[in-house]
């Protein structure tokens, strides 16, 4: 398990409270997924990823992997490893997670 340190506030699995994601990663609470909400973050912590898929949604194309909770495997959303259109490119490697599957630290 990665050490958050004392770069708190953070975001925690909903589900076993393992660490995912410093505050100072995040770059937009604006995403949707499946479930409502999601939040862009530029790294996340203590993941591991699925299988890649190809992705057609409204803003593009894309090569995804799903990404998990490393402790319970809980699926917390997605990582852009490819985007096809110029203008979506600053997606590649950004990780979008629900917000239902996260625990916002005070
Ligand atoms: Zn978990």
């Amino acid at each position: 398990m990665v050490d958050m340190g004392d770069r708190s506030p953070s975001y925690r699995c909903g589900n076993c409270q393992t660490p995912i994601a410093f505050r100072s990663d995040l770059l937009s609470k604006n995403y949707v997924a499946k479930s409502g909400g999601a939040f862009m973050f530029s790294h996340a912590v203590n993941i591991i990823a699925g299988e890649k898929q190809h992705r057609e949604l409204i803003t593009g194309s894309y090569t995804v992997t799903g990404i998990y909770c490393s402790n319970c495997g809980q699926e917390l959303g997605w990582k852009y490893l490819k985007a096809y259109q110029d203008r979506q490119k600053f997606k590649e490697g950004k990780f979008i997670i629900e917000k239902t599957k996260l625990l916002k630290e005070y």
